[in-house]
């Protein structure tokens, strides 16, 4: 029986894009590069408008050791520096560069031919000066994942493959077109925190990543290539760690290395792989443009800063029916205003939901069929904490986990009332970490 996790839905997958090898897409004229692009401290930008940069040159420096640096992904010349719209939901700091049409290297980005001798610590120092910060969503920067306090060893690498999200396939060709990179990634990840073993889970919905991944492994042996039951959220960190080991990571604050556990995912992988044996910086990433609302769903490789109306043309434009615009996929991605925002290190995916896919029935009353409790994989009672965080009695919601909540969306996916579970459990959960937080400012004052 193939390993997986407690809880969990199966809505439609809809891989539209699965059969589509990756196309490159030729050097935007205009990128928008947000200064911050990860969990942690801000960067300080360390260019002005009207300097010249080249492709991989610092924008900014890390603001602490939480910080990772943004890099230029074109050449040209710094139009702007200043607030500009952002696919995580408001206007951040952002330096705008207008292309110049070369694609001229910063000096310095060069291969190591001794990249296999690395140690731990230039790992971790290659992987922070590249920017890298993860690129399944979460956005932490990476060299501090591989960096464990010594009272957390970390004994297990888990690369997720896992791309549970429907629509999303950009997981999915990496592992097809790159096996070899990503495996040498993993690598790296293992030694720069000593782990003793490394698996990689994919859905059995793509025996062709298996098949190449396990390929690539060959007779080295070294890395465990595990197909995994398609469910959602089998990507989740929590679910994933839980499906391959059988460990349960703590509620919040745990994390993966309370269990001696760190995962990445494939395109970090690939990147960590880049950056330590090409120091090169996150510039572009693979990302899977679909939905009911595009013309021609497809799988591109985009400078990270590119505009995502610059990805929607590039898959033939919008349907007339396009009716709600995503990044990321339909259970867990974020509504955009406008498509001007710009692809980011965590943008796997851009999907534009046709009419019939977006439309939001209307609410009704809980009919207690318990089907939001039988699928939550962190064993909440979604509706009775969605309740509490309407009537805005936080302290309730809190005693029933509120903050535990991964926000996956499976309680509103298979609510027949059609309740709207995650957005108001989302809500209590943000109100109570902010209520923490100023405690805990109150308490340190
Ligand atoms: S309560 Fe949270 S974790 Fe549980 S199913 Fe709903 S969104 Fe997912
Ligand atoms: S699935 Fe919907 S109707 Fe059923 S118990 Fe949960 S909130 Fe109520």
């Amino acid at each position: 029986m193939k390993k997986t996790f407690r809880g969990g839905t199966h809505p439609p997958e809809f891989k539209l894009t699965a059969g589509f090898a990756s196309q490159k897409l030729p050097l935007p004229e205009i990128v928008h590069i947000p200064v911050t692009q990860h969990i942690g401290a801000p960067g300080r930008v360390i260019v002005a408008k009207g300097d010249e940069v080249k492709v991989g040159q610092p924008l900014t420096e890390p603001g602490g050791f939480v910080s990772a640096p943004a890099h230029a992904s074109i050449a040209g010349t710094v139009k702007a520096v200043g607030n500009y719209a952002n696919p995580l939901g408001k206007e951040m700091a952002t330096v705008t560069i207008e292309g110049n049409g070369s694609d001229d290297w910063f000096e310095g980005i060069e291969e190591d031919p001794d990249w296999q001798s690395v140690d731990a610590d230039e790992i971790r120092a290659r992987v922070k000066n590249a920017g890298l910060a993860g690129m399944g969503g979460a956005a932490f920067p990476t060299h501090v994942k591989l960096a464990p306090p010594p009272e957390k060893p970390i004994d297990t690498v888990i690369i997720n493959g896992a791309e549970c999200e429907p629509f999303l396939t950009s997981d999915h060709r990496l592992m097809l077109e790159r096996p070899e990179d990503i495996l040498e990634g993993a690598r790296l990840v293992a030694r720069a925190v000593g782990a003793r073993q490394v698996f990689v889970g994919i859905e059995d919905n793509k025996p062709d990543a298996w098949e190449a991944l396990k390929q690539a492994v060959g007779e080295k042996n070294d890395i465990q290539v595990e197909m995994l039951p398609v469910k959602y959220p089998q990507g989740a960190e929590k679910q994933l760690i839980n499906a391959l080991t059988g460990r349960e990571v703590p509620p919040p604050p745990g994390l993966p290395m309370d269990v001696g556990c760190l995962v990445q995912n494939v395109g970090s992988c690939v990147a960590i792989y880049e950056a330590v044996r090409y120091r090169r910086p996150l510039i572009e990433r693979t990302v899977t443009v679909s939905g009911g609302g595009i013309k021609q769903p497809k799988n591109v490789i985009a400078r990270i800063g590119t505009p995502f109306a610059r990805l929607i043309e590039a898959a033939g434009g919008y349907e007339d029916d396009a009716a709600k615009l995503l990044m990321g996929g339909p259970m867990m991605g974020m509504s955009q205003w406008t498509d001007i925002v710009p692809v980011i290190k965590g943008t796997s995916g851009i999907v534009v939901l046709g009419k019939a896919e977006a439309s939001l029935a209307e609410e009704n009353p809980c009919i207690g069929c318990g089907r939001c409790v039988s699928v939550c994989p962190v064993f909440l009672l979604p509706t009775n904490i969605a309740r509490l965080s309407q009537l805005e009695m936080f302290d309730e919601a809190e005693e029933l986990g509120v903050v535990e909540c991964i926000e996956c969306g499976s309680c509103t996916y298979v609510c027949p009332s059609k309740r709207n579970l995650v957005q108001h459990i989302r809500f209590g959960k943000t109100t109570v970490l902010a209520n923490r937080r100023k405690q805990a400012q109150k308490q340190s004052a």
